[in-house]
């Protein structure tokens, strides 16, 4: 089994994820099965309770495990199967050590960072590989290496260097390379610094991963090698990608990481097959076609917010052959201007999910403006319960119609609580969360886009189609074409009569990928398009 661990420096937002994930890539193309995994040092137990204006979008596994976005490229650019061993916090490393401590596990013991929560921290990295039949192991450590909350973490890493032996574990440091414009160069010293910090704590890396804005010289390559203690050839460029975050991998390939990593984790490994890869960054760099959908939500000033669902668009894009330019809409404007106004000019229509009411009327105008105009609309998870708040308003008459998230006292509570949900106070891990399987019906839309009858989505909500209304509504027109296979609860909703409206409860955007597009996505371009084509 091999380790390679991902830590940062000098500053966040330096594409650590992506760097992992693309090493990723390209070792998988190598010929090995590759796993990935997180250590994020704060004390939430998860980022499930944090506001997306903190953490960016909380992504949902299989397992229902809410967890870092940094998973969702995780699964993206490798065909791992992730589940909730593979996002550590802090808070869940001191939840373990205090459960024990008050069981009496440790035995009359003092409790202390050394060894107790290093062993902790050391098991999930045992705990992940045991039970998986994977080759090697690339955890990407939060933070940036100097943070007091980091420190734990990376003297774990150290302790477990030592235990599985130093030839089986490749430490690679990410740090930035500033250019500082005045005098016209890059500057490596703030990478030293980082490094030293890494070595006071003994851990020297091995290859040095440098964020950078413009291509590093050989002069600057060799002064970080000989100030960082590493061989030249390990250090390496990290570019701003043209186009895409997909040409990472190819990006870092060129500068042969792969087969420094082989060499460093003594791997006899074939070089990386990127001719899928390449053919598919063809594709998302320069298509035929284009079109603009509307993403009409809450949390639109950020970038991280929705990135599933932007990721989605440009993996849908790809396959439709078609640049997807995806116009942010906070919903609140609509609310202000109108629909018309806003959106008028879209080729499509998204509304994502979301919790609270801010912006909810805005939401609402917006599925009404696509139903009424026949303009392409899906509504994901707070996107479909809109939908169905609009069409009982509009259609059914029942003008008060809401969501109890919204208004307890409404006389028609299409959305509702389901019972289970009732009563419960904890927020954290409490949603319906993770894969329920869900059967669609023949001759519906869903089951044209996705070929089908059987499928399992992933879920983060609370609040549910109220089942005391569905036959009225059904009648005037709205139709339900999937369902949970046990409970019956709804699934997904579209509308007949429309070209294409359709809007589920769960997440597609978590089961999109590079060459896998999801077909609810890939069928939102494709009727985007055809709208596009016969728009005066
Ligand atoms: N707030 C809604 C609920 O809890 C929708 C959640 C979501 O869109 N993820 O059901």
């Amino acid at each position: 089994m091999k380790y390679i661990f991902v830590t940062g420096g000098v500053v966040s937002s330096l594409g650590k994820g992506l760097a992992a994930a693309s090493i990723g890539t390209l070792l998988e193309r190598c010929g090995l099965k590759v796993s990935l995994q997180k250590f994020d040092p704060y004390l939430n137990v998860d980022p499930g309770t944090m506001s997306p204006f903190q953490h960016g979008e909380v992504y949902v596994l299989n397992d229902g495990a809410e967890t870092d976005l940094d998973l969702g490229h995780y699964e993206r650019f490798v065909h791992c199967n992730l589940s909730r061993l593979n996002n550590l916090t802090s808070g869940q490393v001191f939840e373990n050590v205090l459960k024990k401590e008050r069981r009496g596990d440790y035995l009359g013991k003092t409790v202390q960072y050394i060894p107790h929560v290093t062993d902790e921290i050391k098991n999930r990295l045992y705990e992940v590989t045991d039970k998986s039949d994977v080759d090697i192991l690339i955890t990407e450590i939060g933070g940036t290496v100097g943070d007091m909350e980091g420190h734990i973490f990376l003297e774990a890493l150290r302790q477990f260097a030592l235990e599985v032996g130093r030839e089986n574990v490749c430490f690679i440091h990410v740090t930035l390379l500033p250019y500082i414009k005045a005098a016209g160069e890059m500057k490596t010293k703030p990478t030293q610094q980082s490094v030293a910090k890494l070595r006071e704590i003994g851990i020297q890396p091995d290859v040095i991963i440098c964020r950078t804005e413009y291509d590093m010289s050989e002069e600057e390559r060799r002064k970080i090698a000989m100030f960082c203690n590493v061989e030249a050839r390990n250090v390496i460029a990290f570019r701003d990608v043209k186009n895409t975050i997909y040409e990472c991998p190819l990006d870092l390939s060129q500068d042969k990481i792969d087969r420094i990593v082989a060499k460093i984790l003594h791997l006899d490994i074939p070089s990386p097959n990127l001719s899928d890869w390449q053919r598919y960054v063809g594709r998302v760099v320069s298509p035929s076609h284009s079109v603009r959908i509307a993403v009409v939500g809450k949390y639109i000033a950020l970038q991280d917010a929705y990135k599933s669902i932007y990721e989605s668009f440009t993996h849908a894009g790809a396959e439709n052959d078609a640049r997807v330019e995806i116009v942010r809409i906070d919903a609140e404007d609509i609310e202000d201007k109108g629909a018309k106004e806003v959106i008028g000019s879209v080729d499509g229509i998204l509304v994502p999910g979301g919790f609270g009411d801010r912006g909810i009327e805005g939401k609402i105008q917006a599925v009404q403006y696509a139903r009424e105009n026949n303009i392409p609309f899906m509504g994901i998870c707070l996107g479909m319960q809109v939908a169905v708040i609009e069409f009982a308003r509009s259609i059914c008459n029942m003008k008060d119609a809401n969501s109890t998230e919204f208004n307890k006292e409404s006389k028609h509570p299409v959305i509702c609580l389901q019972e289970e949900q009732k009563g419960i106070e904890n927020m954290g891990a409490t949603m319906r969360l993770g894969a329920y399987t869900a059967i669609i019906s023949n001759k519906s839309l869903a089951h044209k886009l996705y070929g089908k009858s059987v499928i399992s989505e992933r879920h983060r909500h609370r609040y549910e189609f109220n089942p005391n209304f569905r036959e009225q509504i059904e009648a005037a027109g709205l139709k339900i074409s999937a369902t949970n296979d046990e409970t019956g609860l709804v699934e997904v909703v579209e509308l007949p009569a429309h070209p294409f409206f359709i809007a589920c409860q769960y997440h597609p955007e978590f089961q999109s990928a590079p060459n896998r597009a999801h077909p609810l996505f890939s069928g939102l371009v494709a009727a985007a398009m055809e709208y596009k084509s016969h728009r005066v």
